[in-house]
């Protein structure tokens, strides 16, 4: 696997020109984008009902089947097989199109099309397996993928297990599954499970519902991203024929093509509708702040509502940005780090965003849609915005969980050893670089970006070079400031180089002086956060309070 910029950024070097080519999407490829999504906001106008499906609605049946016959159950495959043959940007703008009306119906058809039928028949050979996922796509059943766990999904091990039949015909699956999206409607469900007598192998094994043993337990409730079907599910002697199985292997999940899928998948899942929220709560900040005066003073004059309107305006660039250069014209294999990196940047900016919006309408960002709508006010769902995009912080892994994963991964090439090792290889003075049409305070930001990332492989090369792996890999609060640190400065790179090179966006120079000015204060307390370990009092307190003392904090 050849991942290019985060490899580069990690050991201290700027790869400014291979950030010189700005992705951009073919004509074509944009017009095939503008009409899925045309196609999908006509059938969503006929059928969705978003404040309702937010309170306490189930997704409507006639929704469903107008999605499927649209074409959206099937949208990656290709035309010729009843697909809608988008590109891999142009699938994430129809996401974000279905989240922007409601994050629901995005959660609904990402979790299908990118985890489902289609996904996994791309993967696989001919033979029996891709016979029932074709006969699913085209029968348009909506799929789930059933992964976590009562006992977490962060866990390595599948407690759920799968059981040689006697006769040696198939397995029967047994155990439980939570936080299914799609799963108490799904009609092709791909289960994880334990294979018995393997060595702890873990096999992926693909069940048609109804089937005998197979229930669902109770649908979620959640937060937000109400209206998604979700479920908690349980398996008692499901038997799944063998050739209905992805050969159970220790690495096949972080294996390709696997792997590269579970990041798509990621990215439909988390950041289409993160984006989406974003440039919602971005529109619905301007049109609350311009109705607005204080003291006879338009509340977009102060200084502190310009400060959280720039900001917000520059998240969402910056998020646009980053998603283009992992998705447009990139191998999966290729881009795999800087595609699993979207997560993180788009939900935890997405996350600023929303905040921000509930802060700019005040109480009207606390009170709820439709008690805006009853009294005559522009019913913007603000407070919504946060509910869902908390969970988006959650699915498909909590951030600073992940953040965690993405830094072992990164700093294991400096154990590996190799070129990479030293990081004084080949780098770029700031001087020695084309600027484009960068502005003076945003070559300053370049000079500022080359120092950052050169301290960034400094510290990863001490950190790795003084601390032994494991005892690395335990010093968690270090990795999570790595890949903090590692994103802000990938999302920085992206934004300078977008605005260096495209003449054609007005605000480009403003969007990422305000950008690199904020992702500089985050980076600030990240530099102490990743050099100094954790006072030891934490683990103290913690282990204190987890033993139950004192007590007397739990009474006023
Ligand atoms: C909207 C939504 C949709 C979802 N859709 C699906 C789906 O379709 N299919 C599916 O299988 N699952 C799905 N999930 C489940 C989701 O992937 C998990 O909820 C998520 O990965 C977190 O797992 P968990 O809730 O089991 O928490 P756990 O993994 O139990 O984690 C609990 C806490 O422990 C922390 N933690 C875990 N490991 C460590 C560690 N080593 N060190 C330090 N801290 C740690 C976590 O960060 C978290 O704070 C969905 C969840 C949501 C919210």
């Amino acid at each position: 696997m050849t991942s290019t910029i985060l490899r580069e950024m990690i050991h201290g070097r700027l790869p400014w020109e291979e950030l010189r080519s700005v992705p951009r999407q073919s004509p074509a490829d944009r017009l095939a984008g503008d009409e899925a999504v045309a196609l999908l906001e006509k059938v969503l106008d006929e059928h969705l009902d978003a404040l309702a499906l937010d309170h306490d609605e189930r997704m409507p049946d006639a929704l469903v089947r107008a999605l499927t016959d649209g074409g959206f159950l099937a949208m990656s495959l290709p035309r010729q097989d009843g697909g809608l043959g988008l590109s891999e940007y142009s699938a994430f703008r129809v996401y974000e199109a279905a989240a922007h009306r409601s994050p629901a119906v995005g959660m609904l058809l990402s979790a299908h099309n990118s985890m489902g039928p289609g996904t996994y028949l791309r993967a696989l050979p001919e033979g029996p397996l891709r016979t029932l996922l074709a006969k699913h796509l085209a029968a348009g059943s909506l799929s789930a993928i059933a992964s976590t766990e009562p006992e977490g999904a962060a866990n390595s091990d599948r407690s759920a297990g799968a059981r040689r039949t006697e006769d040696g015909t198939g397995y029967l699956l047994n155990g439980e599954k939570v936080f299914i999206s799609n799963g108490s409607r799904a009609r092709l469900v791909a289960v994880t499970a334990t294979v018995e007598d393997s060595g702890g192998q873990v096999g992926l094994f693909f069940v048609e519902v109804p089937t005998p043993g197979f229930e669902v337990v109770a649908e979620h409730e959640y937060m937000g991203l109400r209206g998604a079907p979700s479920a908690h599910l349980r398996m008692t002697d499901v038997f799944v024929p063998v050739e209905h199985t992805v050969s159970a292997h220790a690495e096949w999940r972080s294996a390709s093509p696997f792997a590269e899928l579970h990041t798509v998948a990621r990215i439909y899942l988390i950041s289409a509708p993160s984006m989406a929220i974003a440039r919602r709560c971005l529109d619905w900040s301007r049109s609350f702040v311009a109705g607005r005066r204080v003291d006879g003073r338009p509340l977009a004059d102060y200084e502190a509502v310009q400060r959280m309107i720039a900001a917000s305006a520059a998240d969402v660039y910056a998020m646009d940005s980053a998603v283009r250069r992992a998705l447009i014209g990139t191998e999966a294999t290729e881009s795999q780090w800087e595609r699993d990196a979207l997560k993180n940047i788009t939900s935890l900016s997405g996350w600023r965003v929303a905040d921000r919006a509930v802060s700019l309408c005040a109480a009207q960002g606390f009170e709820t849609a439709r008690s805006k709508a009853a009294r005559g006010v522009p019913a913007y769902p603000v407070e919504q915005a946060q509910r869902d995009l908390r969970g988006l912080r959650i699915g498909g892994g909590v951030d600073f969980n992940l953040d965690r994963v993405l830094a072992a991964r990164m700093l294991a090439t400096y154990y590996r050893g190799g070129p990479e090792r030293n990081p004084g290889g080949e780098r770029p003075t700031p001087d020695a670089l084309e600027t484009g049409a960068l502005s003076e305070a945003n070559r300053d930001h370049l000079t500022a970006l080359v120092q950052d990332v050169r301290r960034l492989g400094e510290v990863c090369a001490e950190l790795t070079g003084s601390t032994p792996a494991p005892e690395l890999l335990a010093r968690q609060e270090t990795l999570i400031a790595v890949n903090r640190i590692v994103t802000e400065l990938f999302t920085t790179a992206v934004v300078l180089a977008r605005a260096a090179w495209s003449d054609d966006e007005p605000q480009a120079q403003d969007l990422a002086a305000v950008h690199c000015h904020g992702a500089r204060r985050r980076l600030t307390p990240l530099w102490d956060q990743v050099s100094q370990q954790l006072p030891e009092a934490y683990g103290r307190l913690s282990r204190a309070w987890m033993s139950g003392a004192p007590t007397d904090l739990l009474t006023p």
